[in-house]
Order: C-alpha cells, then sequence, then structure tokens
C-alpha cells in the first residue's frame, strides 16, 4: 500500500498508540529531506525536540550538525527521525512496548524515505532497532549489517560524546564511513579533499538530544 507524505504526517500526529501521546507538546517527526539517501535514527525526542517539534536540535543534535556540515552532507543528503516519536518523560529510555508501539510508523517512514544507508545513534536505538540487546556499542560500531537492501550503521549517540568529547574522533570517523559508502554507492559525489574533524563544541543549551 502506498503512503503519502502529507497522510503519513497526519497519521503521526494523530497517534495515540502509546502512553507517550499524553506527556508531548509535539510529535517528532523528522528533519532533513523527505527523500534521502541516508537515515539516521536516535532514540527518542527531549525536550527542545518536543518543543520545536523537530529532531536533534539541541545540543547533541547540534554536535552531529557540525559533523555532517563537515562532511560536506547537505539537507538533501539525510533524513534525520527517531525510534519513538513522542518524548519520553524526564528523558528516560524509550520502552520496548513504547518502540514496539511506534515501529509501524517508523516502517513507514522509511519505505517514503527510500534510504539506502540507516545509522543508527546510540546502544538504545540499535537496541529497539534491531532487537540486539546484548551487541557492545565499542564492537560494533562502524561495521556496516546489511539488511533487506540496507546497509545499517551502528554509532555512538552524539550525546554520549559531549560528555566524552575525547571520543568524538568515533563519531567523526563513523560519519566519515557513511559519507564514503554514499559515494561508493553513487548516491553522493566525492569530496574534493579530506575534511578535517570540527573541534568546537556546538553553542550549549540543556537538553540531551
Ligand atoms: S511515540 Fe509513537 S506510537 Fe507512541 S504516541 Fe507517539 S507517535 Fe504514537
Amino acid at each position: 500500500m502506498k503512503i503519502s507524505w502529507n497522510d503519513f504526517v497526519e497519521e503521526c500526529r494523530n497517534c495515540q498508540a502509546c502512553p507517550l501521546a499524553a506527556t508531548r507538546k509535539n510529535v517528532v517527526i523528522y528533519r532533513g529531506n523527505v527523500v534521502a539517501p541516508v537515515m539516521f535514527v536516535g532514540e527518542g525526542p527531549g525536550a527542545t525536540e518536543d518543543e520545536q517539534g523537530l529532531p536533534f536540535v539541541g545540543q547533541a543534535g547540534r554536535l552531529l550538525q557540525l559533523l555532517l556540515d563537515a562532511q560536506g552532507f547537505s539537507m538533501n543528503d539525510y533524513h534525520i527521525a527517531n525510534v519513538v516519536k513522542c518524548r519520553p518523560p524526564e528523558n528516560r529510555v524509550p520502552t520496548d512496548e513504547e518502540a514496539k508501539a511506534c515501529k509501524t510508523l517508523l516502517g513507514k517512514q522509511i519505505l517514503i524515505c527510500k534510504p539506502k544507508i540507516i545509522v543508527l545513534l546510540g546502544k538504545t536505538a540499535y537496541t529497539l532497532f534491531t532487537g540486539d540487546k546484548s551487541a557492545k556499542m565499542t564492537e560494533i560500531r562502524g561495521n556496516f549489517i546489511e539488511k533487506n537492501g540496507y546497509y545499517i550503521l551502528p554509532t555512538f549517540h552524539p550525546a554520549y560524546i559531549l560528555r566524552n568529547n575525547s571520543e568524538r574522533i568515533k563519531l567523526w570517523q563513523d560519519v566519515a564511513i557513511v559519507r564514503k559508502k554514499a559515494e561508493e554507492l553513487g548516491l553522493m559525489a566525492p569530496l574534493p579533499s579530506v575534511p578535517d574533524m570540527p573541534t568546537e563544541r556546538p553553542s550549549s543549551k540543556q537538553d540531551k538530544a
């Protein structure tokens, strides 16, 4: 069944399929391009995202954006979303039930977005997306999993990198791996030169996502 983007957005905005509907200010669906070669998926919206109705616009989102910009990603190249579209109170981790309830919407979103590469930001997103609870992020990050025609890459959540800035190089390397794969697949043109990792901290506002 084909679903239009507008119908999908409407369905998300009206969704009451899990208890998070009761406390949300906004349903946080995406930012970037509707159809994009690379999709980034985090665990769930934080306070800033809930306020603005956009994912990854808090401090961690600004760090991610810093790295994407430096790797030459334009807004047409990515679609950023979360496993759950409504903010878990106090920024707690979404429950399995909430993730399960939201999975149908995420599935539809992937069908409309048509990414070739899906980047899972953080262990929680990885676990909720794949069901694999035993993997260690330090062991799986930066390695593609090929499944159902998608290249799926787990990496660190930028909020973790904000707390552990010495690890920034690892997220940077993983974003570079994504960029390289997109180039190999003919989805993005090669960069003219190898970019340097930005070392500045994103401007501060309180929020985890
Ligand atoms: S988190 Fe997802 S399933 Fe739960 S109410 Fe929001 S949109 Fe619906």
